[in-house]
């Protein structure tokens, strides 16, 4: 069983920032979560923001820009949440170290937890290429992400 850190809202938890999960409903996702030593995380709270919380983006470039300050996630509201978001990712990293994870599926389109795309940063509902911080950091330090929907991606 290969050990994999999953995005806590993908489990059930209602922990988004509207204070609900993200189901998922496809058999494979089910088979997945089954055959692997599955560990639940939400960067985002571990990060201390709230639940529910004001929706977030990352403004001005993508994960990569802000893990190197050249870009900020902000909320909605124009409140600066970066460095919550950073804590976050910093934790979910120190999770996987700590428990030998190599693999993780992380929801996709979040500003932490998106691998392949993220929203464009005003707030229009509108998603772009890019990856969030948390989906960054664990990728710079050789840990394989994917989303929930290319779980075939890590060839566990
Ligand atoms: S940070 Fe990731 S795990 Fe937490 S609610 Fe957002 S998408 Fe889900």
């Amino acid at each position: 069983m290969a050990k994999v850190l999953v995005s806590s809202c993908l489990l059930g938890c209602k922990v988004r920032y509207d204070g609900n999960n993200l189901e998922v409903n496809t058999s494979e996702f089910d088979e997945f979560i089954e055959s692997n030593d599955i560990i639940s995380f939400c960067p985002e709270v571990a990060g201390g923001l709230p639940i529910p919380r004001i929706p977030a983006e990352i403004c001005g470039g993508t994960g990569n820009d802000v893990l190197d300050g050249s870009a900020k996630i902000l909320g909605k509201d124009g409140s600066d949440v970066t460095k919550a978001f950073l804590n976050g990712a910093e934790l979910t990293l120190k999770m996987c170290l700590d428990n030998d994870v190599e693999y993780a599926v992380l929801t996709e389109s979040s500003p932490s937890c998106g691998s392949s795309s993220i929203y464009n940063g005003k707030f229009e509902g509108v998603k772009v290429s890019g990856k969030g911080v948390t989906c960054t950091l664990l990728e710079n330090h050789g840990i394989k992400v994917t989303s929930q929907h290319q779980l075939a991606r890590l060839k566990i």
